[in-house]
Order: structure tokens, then sequence, then C-alpha cells
């Protein structure tokens, strides 16, 4: 028998014969806590989120995912989903819970259908002509409306080689420096991007030793057109000031994605706070200061994202997602090792978001925010959170999917 956790909170038990069928009927597999591969099933990138599920199940094809949806709506049981297992808040695992596990599911293909399992079970297609509304919640929705089992993306040809690269300040710059990027970046074209990174400087080889560990203002920057356009896009920001150091250069587009894995191995404690911004204040740039003077940690940054071009030139209601007017988004990316540190680093997180809420919309990224207490959907959906609570009381009235930034149901 097994106990799994219902969606109200108890326990229910679950007779070994319901389980075997679903075994038996599996494609993938059906694993329990003592089965090989079930804590790889269980273990998420934030080392903060250690979560048990009484019941994983791997499924390899769309057919796994009706028969796991089936059994949890059945029997009702609290269900995750678990796609990379990469979200901050840990959403893909629920203690006691029925996980349903896609990290199988990798085939890439040129062409397929956005498909979805819904909480009935049903297998569904969704686009701009088939099941509309569905597809419209899908779009930055969440996991609210069932598991998605395929996506079709239109692609966009970039490189494969771009230019990019780190330009490293010293914090003592920082004023000038911020200043420099917000009117740097107002005017870049649609083809650049440049983040700032607030933090201690990694030991990077281009940096001088007697830089490491010490805090920086580092601008991160990709050029996605032609390399040579992008020379005299990013010629000013090159010319800005005495860099500690500066490393850029023509790379494939795959290595440029790739290059701060190592700052963000899986496994460390992390706790995030995020923050969209229209314009940067003065304001903003005083608190941003007074943050990277205090960080609470080796590993922990503030970077703001720099936002813009095509994206922002959709209609806020055009899709789930609503904050196309977004210029800069900020993420307080507070990282670090010992659980003994998570009061003080998570302290420390709330206090830079909330010095910094005065500058922001009130929107947020939903990506980039934990499940702290405080109603991430509001933030995430603003005018639209109404439209996807009746979406969601048409798709799934029970509210199956409830381990995600959570649309309820409306009525
Ligand atoms: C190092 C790092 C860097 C990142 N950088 C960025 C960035 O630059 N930009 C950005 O936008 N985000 C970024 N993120 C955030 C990341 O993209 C999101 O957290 C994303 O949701 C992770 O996808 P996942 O498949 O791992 O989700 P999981 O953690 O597995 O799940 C997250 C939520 O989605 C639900 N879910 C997952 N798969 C499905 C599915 N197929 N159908 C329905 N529901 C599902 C889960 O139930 C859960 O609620 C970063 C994360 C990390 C760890």
């Amino acid at each position: 028998m097994a106990v799994i956790r219902s969606l109200e909170g108890g326990d229910i038990n679950v007779d070994d014969i319901s389980t075997q069928k679903l075994g038996a009927s599996l494609e993938g597999a059906l694993l329990f806590p003592d089965d090989a591969g079930f804590d790889e099933a269980r273990t998420v990138w934030n080392g903060m989120v250690d979560r048990r599920p009484a019941l994983v199940a791997r499924c390899v094809s769309s057919a796994d995912v009706v028969k796991a949806v089936t059994f949890a709506r059945q029997h009702g049981t609290l269900v995750s989903i678990r796609g990379a297992g990469h979200h901050i808040a840990g959403n893909s695992v629920a203690d006691g819970g029925f996980l349903i596990d896609l990290s199988s599911m990798r085939d890439v293909k040129l062409d397929s259908h956005t498909g979805v399992v819904t909480a009935s079970g049903d297998v569904l297609t969704a686009s701009a002509t088939k099941n509309p509304d569905l597809f419209w919640a899908l779009r930055g929705g969440g996991g609210n409306f069932g598991v998605v089992t395929s996506f079709r993306f239109q692609a966009h040809r970039v490189g494969p080689d771009v230019l990019a690269g780190l330009i490293v300040h010293p914090v003592s710059a920082a004023r000038e420096a911020l200043a420099f990027y917000r009117d740097f970046t107002a005017a870049a074209p649609d083809e650049l991007t440049v983040w700032m990174v607030l933090r201690k400087a990694p030991p990077l080889p281009f940096l001088p030793a007697d830089v490491h560990g010490k805090e920086v203002v580092i601008f991160a920057l990709a050029y996605c057109g032609a390399p040579a356009e992008g020379q005299q896009a990013i010629a000013p920001l090159q010319a800005f000031g005495v860099p500690v150091g500066a490393h850029i250069g023509v790379q494939p587009f795959a290595a440029w994605q790739q290059a701060f894995d190592p700052l963000l191995t899986p496994g460390a404690r992390n706790y995030w706070k995020s923050h969209n911004f229209t314009a940067v204040d003065d304001g903003l740039l005083d608190q941003l200061i007074a943050a990277v003077g205090a960080l609470p940690s080796d590993d922990t940054e503030i970077f703001v994202a720099h936002l813009g071009g095509a994206q922002g030139r959709i209609a806020g209601d055009a899709t789930a997602y609503p904050h196309r007017d977004t210029r800069y988004v900020m993420n307080i990316h507070t990282r670090w090792d010992a659980a003994d540190d998570d009061n003080r680093c998570i302290a420390w997180a709330r206090a830079q978001f909330a010095a910094t809420a005065p500058f922001a919309t009130g929107g947020s990224y939903s990506n980039f925010m934990p499940d702290d207490g405080e109603d991430p959907v509001a933030a995430a959906y603003g005018a639209n959170a109404g439209r996807l609570a009746e979406i969601k009381a048409q798709f799934d009235p029970g509210n199956l999917f409830r381990m995600n930034h959570n649309v309820r149901p409306r009525g």
C-alpha cells in the first residue's frame, strides 16, 4: 500500500493493485522511495528544497502522462510536475505527493504540436485556432492548466557565432557605471542585450588576482546580429571608464549560453526575489550601490537584465504574460552553502527587495520568484489574472495542478 498526500493535505491509502496496475501500464517506470532513480527524481536545483514524494511516475510519452494524471485525479492525490527541476520555488516536488517526472521526455523534433494533458486526462492541442484560450493561458501562465508534453516553437536564426562577453568595473566606479548603463541600454538596438551584475568578482582568468573576491560591476553583453555591426554598437560601452578587466569576442552562441554554468551549479542554497522596472531611477541606483557593499555571501549577485526589443512590442493581453512594458528585470540572486546561513541570507534578500520596491512596477517575473507567503499570482499576472482564473475553471476546475504559482479556478 502506498500512502500519498491528498489534495486537501491528509493522507490517502492507495492499494497495491492500483499502483501495480499503473506501474505495469507505464512505458516509463513507477518508482517507490527505495527504487534506483527515486532520489534523482526528487532532487532539484535549489539545495534548500529537500522534499520526499511518496511515488514517482517517470513518464516517457504523452500516453504515460495521461495514465499518471488519471491516477492522480481518481485517487485525489497531491500531484506535482517536474520538468528540469530548475525553478527556485521547488514546486516540481511535493512532500508526500505524487510526482509526474517529465525529465526523460527530451526529444526535439523540427515539427510537433503543443500537446497538453488536461486534468480530465484528455490530450489536447493548443494553438491560435485550436483551444485558443488554453493556448493564451499556457504562454506565461505556469503549470496551472495541464501537463505540457510538447511545444512547438518558431525558431529565429542566431549565430552560430555572436559577439559577447564581459566588461568588469571596480565598485569605486559603481555610480558612474550604473548611470552609464541606464543611458546606454535605453538607446541600444534590438540586437544588443546588456545585463548588469553586481557581485564579488569570481576568479575569472582575465581578471587580475587582486580583483578576485572584490565587489565589482559587470556588464555582460551579447549582440545577436552580425558581429561586425555589434563591434560598432558596443564601442561606447568599451570606451567607458577604466575597467579592471574585459573579455569580449566572437564565440558560438551555445558557448555564451553555457558560460555561467560553473557559477550556477546545482545543490547550493538559493533564495531569489525579483522586481520589474520601466525605468532606472536615481534612488534605485543608490539602493543597488548600498546592496553591493553588503553582500551576504561570496556567491550572491544582483543582476539587472535588460529587456525591450521584439518581446516588448507585443500587447500585454496577447498572452498570459502581461508585463510587456518592463525594460529591466532585477533578480536578487542570493546563494550560499550552509543551512546555518539561511535566516541571515533570506533576511538580506527580503530587505533589498523592500528597499527597491518603491522604484518597481509591482509586477514580477514568475521564473525568478519563490513561494514565500506573498501572493505571486497577482504580481505575475496583473490584469490577466481574472481571465486566467476563468480558463483554469474550464480546464482544471478541481485545481489538480496546484504545485505552482497557483491560479485558483474562478468560482
Ligand atoms: C541557473 C538558472 C538560471 C536561470 N535563468 C533564467 C533566465 O535567464 N530566464 C528565465 O526566464 N528563467 C531562468 N531560470 C528559471 C527557469 O527557467 C524556470 O525556473 C523554469 O520554470 C524552469 O523549468 P523547469 O522545467 O526546470 O521547471 P521545474 O522546476 O521542473 O517546474 C517548475 C514549475 O513548472 C511546472 N512544470 C514543469 N514542467 C511542466 C510541464 N511540462 N507542464 C506543466 N507544468 C510544468 C512544475 O509543476 C512547477 O510548478 C533560471 C533557473 C536557473 C536554475
